[in-house]
């Protein structure tokens, strides 16, 4: 490892519809890759909460970081977080999910449009992609309007498909007022911006956000940023984060955020 302190902030679990490995597992590669700590964050999809059983998965996930936390105490921090998919589609029971159990940290994600799939199974045409791209830039600005969560996770996110696979090209110039009202409410409500380092290892080839929107939250006063490589493998533990770091350092960030009990706690990138 480059840096000294290497933290991974958005892993899934075996308790995400899309995760594969325990994490007891993760934990034990975290250690033998010589991570500092990472945090669990498994899918809680607010706006499907009941008809995909959230509700059960949520208290499996996290009495299995809690386990992994107790097995690896003084070798690895784990965290005990989830992903909040699309909170401000059901605000209240957003609300009672995020205080349900004591969590470390909340990401607050948007993954679909109101009452559509995720945005990786959306057709796109040329057409569409502007109108969906507003709506999808307004409803991060409303969940971050609706600040209940620590870390906005994988803006752009969108992107991961209309550029990654279907190789069209979007001007995010066309969105500045609409980013920057975003980044602007998480440094007024002094909330994290996420680095999300998966797109690097799939076809979009870039961080979501990239390293302008990154450098332009600093600009406009931001402070806290975390890092995750949104792992669904273990073996994509880390992917990206130095990276990550490096970008965090160029854009005028000295340290990432690691959440505790969700009070952000500054580690230096050194
Ligand atoms: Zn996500
Ligand atoms: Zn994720």
């Amino acid at each position: 490892m480059k840096y000294r302190k290497v933290l991974d902030t958005h892993v899934h679990t075996d308790n995400s519809f899309d995760g594969h490995h325990s994490a007891t597992f993760i934990c034990e590669c975290a250690e033998l890759n010589g991570l500092r700590g990472v945090v669990f964050t498994d899918h809680i999809e607010i706006d499907a909460y009941l008809e995909r059983h959230f509700d059960r998965t949520a208290v499996q996930s996290y009495f299995s970081i809690v386990k992994a936390r107790s097995a690896f105490t003084g070798r690895v921090i784990a965290g005990a977080g989830i992903e909040l998919g699309q909170p401000v589609y059901d605000i209240e029971t957003a609300d009672k999910v995020a205080r349900a159990l004591k969590y470390d940290q909340i990401i607050a994600s948007i993954h679909n449009p109101r009452g559509r799939p995720d945005y990786s199974y959306l057709d796109y045409t040329q057409e569409d992609v502007d109108a969906l791209l507003k709506e999808y830039f307004g409803e991060v600005l409303a969940t971050a309007r609706w600040n209940g969560f620590d870390t906005l996770g994988h803006l752009t996110y969108p992107l991961r498909y209309i550029c990654g696979d279907y190789g069209m090209e979007v001007d995010l110039e066309r969105y500045s007022g609409q980013i920057d009202a975003i980044l602007e409410t998480l440094v007024a409500n002094q909330k994290a911006l996420e680095i999300n380092t998966s797109g690097l290892r799939q076809k979009l080839g870039d961080t979501m956000p990239g390293e302008q929107i990154v450098a332009r939250f600093r600009r406009l006063g931001g402070e806290y940023i975390t890092i995750g490589s949104d792992a669904h493998y273990a073996s994509d533990l880390a992917k990206g984060v130095e990276e990550g770091m490096d970008m965090a350092l160029r854009c005028g960030f000295e340290c990432v955020t690691l959440y505790q009990k969700r009070e952000p706690c500054l580690i230096p990138i050194e």
